[in-house]
């Protein structure tokens, strides 16, 4: 699915690893914003990035499920 991102207009194509994609693909949001701009928004953005990293990362999360 291409998407733009709000706040710096580039293009990017994402698929359902993207947090923002269901929401997307249902029509709740129309609005996309790209990881780069989510965290200078968000500025500390540990949270966020935490969900990510864990997203990216199966072994990490299996890790913290122990
Ligand atoms: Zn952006």
């Amino acid at each position: 699915m291409e998407v733009t991102c709000m706040t710096c207009q580039k293009d990017f194509e994402i698929d359902a690893k993207d947090p923002q994609y269901s929401k997307l693909k249902r029509g709740i949001s129309k609005m996309y914003v790209c990881k780069n701009c989510n965290q200078s928004i968000q500025g500390q953005a540990t949270n966020l990035t935490n969900i990510h990293l864990d997203d990216l990362d199966p072994h990490n999360k299996a890790l913290k499920y122990k």
